[in-house]
């Protein structure tokens, strides 16, 4: 089956088509054929579109909304020019996988769009208000687009992190409000941590029960997770994806005092405060010079940058705390995962985060660390190491597309 995979962001839209069907997973031979992205959706767009095998082919257009940004997406993916094996008109995609962040308590598992799917994931728009409205904004676009005869997926970023007990969901505040307005963990980023998990037990050739692990997806966003048995139970991020690490533009934890402090000292709205500490907060907010751990590498080793260096100790000192404290939670564990644009080409934030963990077990060992960037997967700690230390590239799309599949053949998941 041919799968496009959809994911919508605010004025974003990105996509994958992969060929994927049950005996293609079972081999590992599922295939990405093409992917692009379209920004600026609203104005002048920008576009970047590659087929598999070719160079990237970008334009500037104007797009008015995500409608006609899909539009112009289906009618690059069937044009002679794209030239996709198998793809010449609509009838050869078969069905579309939508990554959707917000599923709450709803939604613990991939499933079929219906009117009903569609107003549940409109329910969780409150406890997702930037990012529910951009991915119904996809699916609406495609229903638009491709009709109710093509079978339609989401695949929700919190479904992985439902498995999360109680003692790890709930916050310490009135239990009432947890009944009266589901406010407690849900956590996010779950396809990533689903599908490193999911193969660093197919490298280790063991059973998912056999899982146990932290993966730690450091991107622009970044959160951890615990998992025991093959399942999440502790993540970072929390009702939304502000809690936890530090990211590229977001606080991760601080102490909640500090928002009613802001609003006397600086006379700030709650609207301002919730943008600080969403979008200039993080990296960006520390070093007050970029967002992008790249620039700030680059800064501490050319220009001795004090403030580029304290940034960087901060973020790697967040991920090292939660470390021991999921180590603490699962009793141990066998090995740490990177995965994430930093975690996954950033061979010096990693040895920067496993510094001084040698008494936990955590050897790294520098040269294979070195090694490892650019799409490339594998172990990079030393021989005499407990835990195992692994770099995983991670494949939200794949699995989109995968759970895209089993949703309409109505085969088990089992990841
Ligand atoms: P993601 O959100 O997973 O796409 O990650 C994007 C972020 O990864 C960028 O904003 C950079 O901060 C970071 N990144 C990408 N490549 C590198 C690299 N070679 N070294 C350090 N950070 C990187």
């Amino acid at each position: 089956m041919n799968i496009l995979v959809l994911n919508c962001g605010s004025s974003s839209l990105k996509f994958q088509i992969i060929e994927t069907d049950l005996p293609l997973i079972e081999t590992d031979a599922d295939m990405q054929r093409a992917k692009g992205i379209i920004e600026r959706i609203g104005s002048q767009a920008l576009i970047t579109f590659e087929a598999s095998g070719k160079s990237p082919v970008k334009q500037a257009v104007p797009l008015r909304d995500h409608r006609a940004a899909l539009d112009f997406v289906v009618r690059w993916i069937i044009s002679p020019e794209a030239a996709i094996p198998g793809i010449r008109s609509l009838a050869d995609i078969h069905a579309i996988g939508h990554r959707v962040v917000h599923g709450a308590e709803k939604f613990t598992r991939s499933v079929i769009i219906s009117d009903e799917v569609i107003n549940g994931i409109e329910d969780c728009i409150d406890l997702a208000p930037l990012h529910n409205p951009a991915n119904l904004k996809g699916i609406h676009a495609a229903l638009e687009l491709f009709g109710t005869g093509i079978p339609q997926v989401a695949v929700f970023d919190t479904s992985f992190h439902s498995t999360m007990p109680e003692k790890s969901f709930l916050y310490a505040i009135p239990y009432q409000l947890y009944r009266r307005h589901k406010i407690r963990r849900y956590g996010f980023h779950g396809t990533s941590h689903r599908y490193v998990g999911y193969r660093y037990r197919q490298l280790m050739h063991i059973e998912r029960e056999q899982t146990n692990i932290i993966t730690l997806h450091l991107g622009n966003g970044c959160s951890a997770c615990a998992i025991k048995k093959g399942e999440s139970v502790d993540t970072s991020m929390g009702l939304t994806p502000l809690e936890g690490l530090v990211m590229g533009t977001r606080s991760g934890d601080i102490d909640p005092s500090i928002i009613e402090y802001l609003m006397h000292k600086e006379g700030m709205g709650i609207g301002e405060i919730d943008t600080l500490l969403n979008k200039q907060s993080g990296l960006l907010g520390l070093s007050g010079l970029t967002n992008d751990m790249r620039d700030l590498i680059d800064e501490e080793r050319e220009h001795q940058d004090r403030r580029a260096k304290l940034t960087i100790e901060i973020f790697c000192q967040r991920v090292k705390k939660y470390i021991g404290s999921y180590l603490a939670e699962l009793n141990g564990a066998d090995a740490l995962v990177f995965t994430g644009g930093i975690g996954e080409n950033s061979p010096t934030i990693r040895k920067r985060i496993c510094e001084g963990l040698e008494w936990l077990g955590i050897e790294m060992d520098e040269s294979l660390n070195a090694e490892m960037r650019a799409g490339k997967e594998g172990e990079v700690q030393k021989q005499s190491s407990r835990v195992k230390i692994l770099v995983i590239p991670t494949n939200e799309e794949l699995l989109i597309a995968r759970d895209t599949v089993r949703c309409v053949k109505d085969a088990p998941r089992r990841w």
